[in-house]
């Protein structure tokens, strides 16, 4: 008999490579063994230019109504893809437009499994990163000053605080965040940190920056305290705050397990170096969680053009699906806790536990061979879930 569902997942399919797999994902893997329901939405190129992109504001609000989705990696359009696509405009990020609707923080996660290289040996245990994504320098306001002179912030009581005087030429830069935008943040860092148990870190330079990284300090610490604090003594979680550098050392020495969230800049800089750490970056999972408790999985990668072009020309690839599963462990996971459905909890984790077994028995795809402590055999996608649906 086949798992049941109370309430549907929203799937949100997407372009190329991760399309092929997310088809064959669901047929070997998910719909053999769960009587999935699921509100579908095509978020593949050719349906958003069909639909004026509307297609991808539909399943953002599908989202805030079922709670979870699970998404295949989309194109980003730039101007090639316009030609190849033949499209009317060059649509968003569907990333952007439903980070930007669910005013989520995506958390990024690695999966790790022994045999695969870590690069720090003292990691035996994932980091996740949290990157606040508003503001900063990425929305950030610059100027070349070609001659010297002054230059300053106007605010909008009328008073004015120089930046500097120059004497000759220079550059100058400003920025913003909102509190708004900080407490989201927070807010889906904290319930982050209790959904998965574990312990939160959070840094700034607020010894520096002493009103702007001061403020992330201080809404963090307020909403910890009023909202959170009780609820993380009772998971027996920690949330700990200290300056961004005193936090880049104490993790390099840290066995790792925590969730690193950071400012938007921080955030980007991290995450490389994390996900570097942990190999390939089509073993890292990522997860928009919204502050009031909506979800959506995805794989942190990409389409995998290059696969798909090879798929086109009839060739078998060896592209690695682990990633596009997790997603799908991870919506119906959440899915069978926020239902209380226990058999599809404990499927997701044999799902999970499948991949991972099927890793360390030396069966994988290409890309992980060369990262493998001990005998491992290249397979195509195909012979690999395969693999890993006869270990279910
Ligand atoms: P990508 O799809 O992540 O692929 C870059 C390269 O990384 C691939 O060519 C492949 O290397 C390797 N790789 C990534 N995922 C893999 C997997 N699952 N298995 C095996 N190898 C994997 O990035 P991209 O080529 O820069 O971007 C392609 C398209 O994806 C773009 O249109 C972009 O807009 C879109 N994109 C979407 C998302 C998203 O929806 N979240 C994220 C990033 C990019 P080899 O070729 O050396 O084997
Ligand atoms: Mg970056």
């Amino acid at each position: 008999m086949k798992i049941t569902m109370k309430t549907p997942i929203v799937e949100l399919d997407g372009d190329e490579m991760t399309r092929i797999l997310w088809q064959k994902i669901k047929e070997k893997l998910i719909l053999p063994f769960v009587d999935l329901q699921s509100v579908y939405f095509d978020l593949g190129l050719p349906n958003r230019e069909i639909t004026k992109d509307a297609v991808t504001h539909e399943a953002a609000d599908a989202i805030k109504k079922y709670g979870v989705g699970v998404k295949c990696a989309t194109i980003t359009p730039n101007a090639a893809r316009m030609t190849e696509y033949n499209l009317s405009q060059m649509w968003k990020s569907p990333n952007g437009t439903i980070r930007s609707q669910l005013d989520g923080t995506v958390f990024r996660a690695p999966i790790m499994v022994k045999g695969l290289k870590v690069l720090m040996p003292t990691w035996t245990q994932p980091i996740v990163i949290a990157r606040h994504a508003y503001g900063d320098v990425y929305s950030g306001v610059e100027g070349y000053v070609p001659e010297g002179g002054k230059v300053s912030l106007v605010f909008p009581d009328g008073s004015e605080k120089t930046v500097f005087e120059f004497k000759g030429p220079g550059i100058v830069q400003s920025m913003h965040n909102t509190d708004k935008s900080i407490k989201s943040f927070a807010r889906s860092c904290m319930n982050y940190a209790l959904d998965v148990k574990k312990d939160l870190w959070f840094n700034a330079k607020d010894t520096i920056s002493k009103i702007y990284d001061h403020r992330f300090k201080d809404i963090f610490n307020e909403i910890y305290e009023t909202e959170y604090k009780e609820k993380f003594e009772k998971a027996g979680i920690t949330y700990f705050y200290t300056l961004i550098d005193d936090a880049v050392s104490r993790i390099m020495k840290s066995n790792g397990g925590m969730i690193w969230a950071c400012k938007n800049y921080d955030g980007d800089v991290m995450s490389d170096m994390v996900a570097t750490v942990f190999g390939s970056l089509a073993m890292m999972t990522s997860v928009l969680v919204s502050p009031d408790g909506k979800y959506e999985y995805e794989a942190a990668h990409g389409t995998v053009t290059r696969h798909y072009y090879k798929y086109l020309k009839g060739e078998e690839t060896s592209t690695n699906p682990v990633a596009t599963i997790y997603a799908w462990t991870g919506a119906l996971r959440k899915r069978g806790e926020l239902d209380n459905l226990p058999d599809l909890i404990s499927f997701a984790d044999r799902l999970e536990n499948a991949c991972v077994e099927t890793i360390m028995s030396g069966v994988m795809t290409k890309d992980l061979v060369a990262n493998f402590d001990g005998e491992a055999k290249a397979v195509t996608s195909d012979e690999f879930l395969d693999a890993i649906a006869s270990r279910v």
